[in-house]
């Protein structure tokens, strides 16, 4: 069945704003011939995106012609969102426009415990942000927390959560009542890895592979991920490693899990729980040389069984995401001794997001769904 009218005129505006949103300046024309639509069509949806206060006139710009035509921009920050990623050692928190922009990002170094005082601290910073960020507070869509945790479908209950978290399964009851916007949880992998594509602006397929003190990822198909069947879809950290009696023992109470031998925690254990000291001090340390050798060989068997099943390019992201741009050869090398077949590993990629992916995919989770209601 076609599309009615009005589903052809709504999906029209939305990819003009959506192609707007992604440009500095356009003209009605340069619009219309990027998105292959009629001048009268563009100059309707323009009319209704300004009537929402999306996008604004410009002034005249100069065309090819030498005559003058009307500029129109995109007022991203009309509407922003907030993102907090929550880790064992760390809280990140960002805001972002309608682009997924940044106004705002600060890591800051709070562990969070089932009490009120750190609870009243992650507000405080909460806050903060929204402060220093001078985003008028109505124009706040919601705020996404992103946790190393399985959440439902609703995003507002937890089923299981990393070891080292240590905040209660009923967390959301008590963030819900510090703001008048809606909240809602996501998993981290999962935030991280739409973060990703978008900012790739990747519709294609991929693996993300989420590698930070908790191991996990997503599995993305035509830019989408999919929650799967019991939400647990990209739980990469459980997969059996190491079967056997000698498999190192996982939080989750089974031995030889991923999540055992990639998580970054036994590279900043090595280095004052500091991972940055670890990768600085790399290159001269023989002890910190050895460690690394024999993560990048478990690494490197992950990813091997990931390319097995999924044969698509994958994204390291995660802590080790911000690292492993300098290793991608020795850990390509690794992955090409375990495959006699495969002559390349260019299919492996580090993130082009850092930290704040997690946060801000959890905030996109509010620019989407405002984008997607127009
Ligand atoms: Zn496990």
């Amino acid at each position: 069945m076609g599309m009615s009218s009005i589903e052809v005129k709504k999906a029209n505006q939305n990819s003009v704003l959506r192609y707007v949103l992604q440009q500095e300046e356009e003209t009605k024309n340069s619009i219309a011939g990027a998105l292959g639509l009629s001048i009268p069509t563009v100059t309707q949806c323009l009319k209704k995106l300004e009537d929402y206060g999306l996008v604004k006139e410009t002034g005249s710009m100069q065309s090819i012609g030498g005559r003058k035509a009307i500029g129109y921009t995109c007022i991203k920050n009309a509407k922003a969102a907030i993102g907090v990623d929550i880790t064992p050692n760390h809280v990140n928190i960002v805001v972002i426009d309608l682009a997924m922009q940044l106004l705002y990002s600060k890591r800051q170094n709070i562990r969070l415990y089932d009490d009120k005082a750190s609870y009243d601290a992650l507000r405080r910073v909460i806050e903060q942000a929204l402060y220093e960020s001078g985003v008028k507070k109505d124009s706040i869509l919601g705020m996404g927390i992103s946790l190393p945790t399985i959440t439902d479908e609703t995003g507002t209950r937890i089923f299981a959560m990393h070891e080292k978290m240590q905040i209660s399964f009923g967390f959301y009851d008590t963030v819900k009542d510090w703001f008048d916007f809606p909240v809602i949880m996501r998993n981290d992998a999962n935030c991280a890895a739409q973060a990703e594509m978008k900012a790739r602006g990747e519709t294609g397929n991929a693996v993300y592979f989420f590698i930070s003190q908790s191991v996990g990822g997503a599995i993305v198909n035509h830019g989408k991920i999919n929650p799967g069947e019991s939400l647990r879809e990209g739980e990469f950290g459980h997969m059996t490693l190491i079967p056997g009696p000698t498999g190192r023992p996982c939080f989750c109470g089974r031995r030889g899990c991923a999540d055992a031998y990639l998580t970054t925690s036994i590279l900043a254990d090595a280095a004052d729980g500091l991972l940055d000291k670890f990768f600085q001090e790399l290159p001269e340390k023989e002890a910190y040389r050895a460690l690394w050798e024999e993560y990048l060989q478990y690494l490197a068997l992950a990813i091997h069984n990931l390319n097995m099943v999924f044969d698509r390019p994958l994204i390291i992201g995660g802590y080790l995401g911000e690292y492993i741009g300098s290793y991608t050869e020795e850990l390509g090398k690794k992955i090409r001794e375990m495959d006699p077949y495969l002559e390349d590993s260019s299919f492996v990629k580090p993130a082009v997001l850092k930290y704040e992916a997690a946060a801000m995919g959890a905030a996109a989770v509010f620019t989407e769904q405002y984008l997607n209601s127009l």
